[in-house]
């Protein structure tokens, strides 16, 4: 399916909607999600238009690919919560209640998490 550049990390990246930003680069745009399901819930976004992880890996220039991840892991050490553990997920599509089309890594952490729900 074609990326759809009216969605909201769409709109976010191109600064027409604010976003509670921790952490820029240019790979990555990072910010605390609108509706926390953990004391820290932040959400880590390529720039770039990206639906999917799929996508992403096959299709982005490595360079991107590299520095989005390496954003991922300075966001999570910056969060400092590698000693009480985090969890870090993306969706992919409906059925896994992907809300947003554009890729996002989701970092939860800051209290016990439990075992993984699928
Ligand atoms: P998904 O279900 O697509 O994996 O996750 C989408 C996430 O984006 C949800 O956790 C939701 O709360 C968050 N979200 C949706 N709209 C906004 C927004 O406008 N700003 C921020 N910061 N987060 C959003």
């Amino acid at each position: 399916m074609a990326y759809d550049d009216t969605n909201i990390f769409a709109r976010i990246l191109r600064g027409e909607i604010p976003a509670n930003t921790i952490y820029e680069d240019d790979y990555a745009l990072a910010f605390h999600d609108i509706n926390p399901q953990a004391p820290v819930h932040v959400l880590v976004i390529p720039k770039g238009p990206y639906q999917s992880m799929e996508d992403f890996t096959q299709s982005a220039p490595a360079d991107l690919i590299a520095g989005f991840f390496r954003a991922v892991g300075h966001v999570a050490r910056s969060l400092d919560l590698a000693e009480s553990g985090y969890r870090i997920l993306a969706n992919h599509g409906p059925n896994s209640h992907q809300e947003v089309p554009h890729l996002h890594i989701h970092i939860f952490g800051g209290r016990p998490l439990g075992p993984m729900l699928v």
